[in-house]
């Protein structure tokens, strides 16, 4: 193809302002692949079981979205895949060969990543056009994390493992390289709890398919365990007057000898359950369900929470030698107990068995890491809310694209942030997803150049202007909606007009992706929500119906706690209260 006509095919601005990579890629003549009939593939790393794993990837979704066949060939094809030791571990380089374009990663997993940039910026309209993206990109943050809640009945925790295991290979595109699932100790009795075996057994499958995509893979570790916690071995409950800490589980107090041995022993079972699966890091959690207020563990953040995380992580390498310990500080000093500086005090001193520090909060990123400095001065990861704000049920109205709102609590911190882990409910906010994996990737890409990138492969270049300015409108629908403002009825029209005017332009591959259906049913319910006759009207029902199904929701169900994540349909029953 012509680089001009390519060019001219392209939302150029977003794509080519925003997104180049380190050091700049660039799109230069990319070669004339027809790719009508055939696309020929040399792999010139055959044995490795992640080099076959990409193929196989790319094979999938470029037959997906054009007629055409990807086949492995022997020598001469359009596209080489190769690993070669010359780039950093996890970079990767797109170059052409005279015939044909090489995709070359620093590892299996570099060439992943290089293959998802290649799948993104070829062109699929009706044939196959290779990407003419030329350079080599590496990425800047050294863990790029996810943190699925898998609880509620959300999708993480019932969608089929087929599904599953294609979203992660999605993400991976993006430059995922970590998973993080946490066994829910919370909602069990003990080990003989009949629902324990299932929930063990979805932690060895997370672990199982993570890991084969070279993703790293770990879990979040505290002093909450089972429900059948012995009475005498409970946390003092904490002190919490701005009640964003949370007081839900059945916290254990470290500094009783007994109650340490029960944690000791409960998550030694959790390591031996996942000793075959593997386990590549621990997240030890401060809050939420965890703390003791008694006066052996206040205050909890700098006393008692370092002395058990300290314990878990020695347990853990034991079984797990090269296991990464990341301490968060969530919720720290809510209210002012000295808990940041109390850190830093003891991580000055003693910092070697810890590799990152986490922090974040409900809203706004706490100050002390970026006025004094990060404890013990480890690098530091964050924990971007991206699925509760701006919508109730979580994911209730179908997508939830906040792409703005990530770039400005991004900037306030991508100086000193390297990596993380959103906080996800589910599939609802992909945009958000992969807005922030590439702000890891690349600390100054825009979250308009990353979303613009995603629209032209997930949907097609020709809606791409469309496309970004129905998520404006959304965005600030959600805005309006979380901080109880008027929403502006005629933007909501003319969402609902564009959704309208973007499905019928889609390719057919597009108009049936889920990705799709969860913007297009949003534009539907927010008019109905905002501008007709609220979500109980038929085409709101059909719209919540559709979710439902796409969620694997359920429709009558006893999880008291699954009203969170259901789409809000009136007839969907739930039996029994939440606690
Ligand atoms: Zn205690």
């Amino acid at each position: 193809m012509e680089r001009r006509t390519f060019l001219l095919s392209l939302p150029a601005v977003p794509l080519l302002a925003g997104g180049v990579s380190i050091p700049a890629g660039k799109f230069a003549d990319g070669p004339h692949l027809d790719g009508k009939d055939t696309v020929r593939v040399v792999i010139e790393n055959p044995d490795e079981p992640l080099v076959l794993r990409a193929f196989a990837i790319l094979k999938d979704r470029i037959e997906m979205r054009c007629p055409a066949q990807v086949v492995r060939a022997e020598s001469v094809g359009q596209i080489i895949l190769k690993v070669s030791g010359d780039l950093p571990e996890e970079g990767f380089r797109i170059d052409g060969t005279g015939s044909g374009v090489r995709i070359t990663g620093g590892s299996p997993q570099g060439l992943l990543f290089g293959s998802g940039k290649f799948l993104r910026t070829s062109r699929y309209d009706g044939a196959f056009h290779a990407s003419p993206w030329r350079g080599t990109s590496m990425p800047q943050g050294s863990l790029r994390g996810m943190y699925f809640a898998t609880h509620f009945h959300n999708w993480y925790h019932v969608a089929p493992e087929a599904e599953i295991v294609r979203y992660l290979e999605d993400l991976a595109l993006w430059g995922v390289n970590a998973l993080e699932i946490c066994f829910p100790f919370i909602n069990l009795q003990d080990w003989n709890d009949p629902q324990a075996d299932v929930a063990v057994g979805m932690m060895r499958m997370y672990a199982r398919v993570a890991r084969d995509l070279g993703l790293q893979f770990g879990t979040g570790v505290n002093n909450t365990l089972f429900k059948g916690v012995p009475p005498h071995l409970r946390a003092t409950p904490l002190p919490d007057p701005t009640h964003r800490r949370g007081n839900s589980g059945h916290p254990v107090c470290p500094s009783q000898p007994e109650g340490l041995e029960y944690i000791m022993e409960n998550t030694r079972k959790l390591f031996q359950h996942m000793t075959d699966a593997g386990l590549d890091f621990l997240v030890h959690w401060p809050y939420d369900e965890g703390g003791c207020a008694c006066e052996k563990c206040l205050p909890w953040g700098c006393n008692g929470f370092v002395k058990v995380s300290r314990e878990i992580t020695q347990l853990g390498r034991e079984f797990f030698p090269g296991l990464k310990s990341i301490l968060s500080t969530w919720m720290f000093d809510t209210p002012p107990e000295g808990e940041w500086q109390g850190l830093s005090d003891v991580l000055a001193n003693d910092n070697n068995w810890v590799d990152y520090i986490l922090a974040d909060s409900h809203e706004e990123f706490p100050h002390y890491p970026l006025d004094i400095g990060t404890p013990g001065k480890l690098p530091l990861l964050n924990f971007p809310e991206i699925s509760m704000w701006g919508n109730w049920p979580w994911g209730g109205v179908g997508a939830n694209p906040l792409p703005d709102r990530y770039q400005r609590l991004w900037d306030q911190v991508k100086h000193v942030v390297q990596g993380g882990f959103p906080y996800s409910e589910g599939i609802y906010e992909d945009m958000n997803k992969v807005v922030v994996a590439q702000f890891y990737w690349d600390r100054d890409r825009s979250a308009q150049a990353t979303l613009a990138e995603y629209v032209v492969y997930e949907f097609g270049p020709e809606v791409m202007q469309d496309c970004l300015a129905l998520v404006e409108i959304l965005e600030a629908a959600a805005g309006c909606s979380y901080t109880k403002q008027p929403v502006d009825p005629k933007k909501i029209r003319l969402a609902y007009e564009m959704a309208e005017g973007i499905k019928r332009r889609l390719p057919s591959w597009a108009g049936q992706s889920w990705r799709w259906e969860l913007v297009y049913l949003r534009a539907v319910l927010d008019q109905e929500r905002f501008v007709k006759g609220g979500l109980e009207t038929p085409p709101a029902e059909e719209a919540l119906s559709r979710l439902i199904e796409i969620y694997h929701c359920q429709m009558e169900t006893d999880d008291p706690y699954h009203h969170r994540v259901r789409p809000p349909l009136r007839k969907a029953v739930t039996r029994g209260k939440e606690l």
